[in-house]
């Protein structure tokens, strides 16, 4: 089943897309429970949004060994994680703003896990079972802040700015996660290609780690991590994420005024 948020005469909804192409928009959040009300509008009326209303999105960094390498790290032992605020998701179509000042901005291609029922020590062999669905991200990272941050062990403006996490266009529910292609196009021309196989945490590990010391809740976000091959946007660029089996998440880059 194929969740959205969508945008419908003026209003917010969260919506179902029917085999047929029409939408169906839900009654209040879908992530514990799904309450469909019969309303079906024709998918030319509405506008895909961020697939979660302002989600805490939380980020794991350095979880593929490739883009570990190509970043000069050491592979770390424990999942690496990081926040990125609310203002900063946006849904397929809308603009990535480049800040007038950054230098160095990098797109970085992932799959993203949404949290249905939450909870504290949830095991690992029972962590997929947590999880509502999947779709794609793209962790917009600016690279000369994010390299100063972590001098001394921060990851948060560097990739906390507005915009710079799009995530979807829809969630797939029967998805799954341990063998997913991800993709990354820029302008056309492929990026990013890999499996989530080669994750080091697998999506269980880190919803076992993550609800160790924190409770997960619905709608919760977790940015898996980037594999290898992450570059330099621009404005005019034109960023496309796709994972078989969800969709494609296409974003342009604008200069922001
Ligand atoms: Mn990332």
């Amino acid at each position: 089943m194929k969740v959205a948020r969508v945008r419908f005469e003026g209003e917010s909804h969260y919506a179902m897309v029917l085999e047929d192409g029409q939408i169906e928009l839900l009654d209040g959040a879908p992530f514990t429970q799904i309450r469909r009300t019969g309303r079906v509008v024709p998918g030319a009326s509405i506008r895909y949004l961020c697939p979660v209303e302002a989600p805490r999105i939380i980020g794991v960094a350095y979880n593929y060994r490739a883009h570990t390498a190509e970043s000069g790290k050491e592979q770390p032992v424990l999942p690496v994680l990081f926040m990125k605020p609310d203002t900063a998701a946006i849904g397929t179509d809308e603009p990535i703003l480049l800040p007038p000042d950054s230098e160095i901005v990098h797109f970085e291609a992932e799959l993203v896990a949404i949290i249905g029922t939450g909870g504290r020590r949830i095991p690992a062999d029972t962590a997929l079972d947590h999880v509502f669905g999947y779709t794609c991200g793209n962790d917009i990272s600016d690279r000369v802040i994010q390299r100063q941050e972590s001098r001394f062990g921060c990851l948060l403006a560097g990739k906390g700015f507005d915009t710079f996490a799009p995530l979807g266009p829809v969630i797939e529910t029967d998805f799954d996660p341990r063998d997913a292609q991800i993709s990354l196009r820029q302008n056309g021309i492929l990026r990013q290609s890999a499996s989530t196989r080669d994750l080091v945490h697998s999506l269980a590990e880190i919803v076992a780690y993550l609800s160790g010391f924190m409770t997960l809740k619905p709608g919760d976000v977790i940015m898996t991590g980037t594999p290898a091959g992450v570059g330099e946007i621009a404005p005019g660029d034109r960023l496309d994420v796709e994972i078989p089996g969800i969709g494609i998440l296409s974003n342009p880059v604008v200069a922001e005024a």
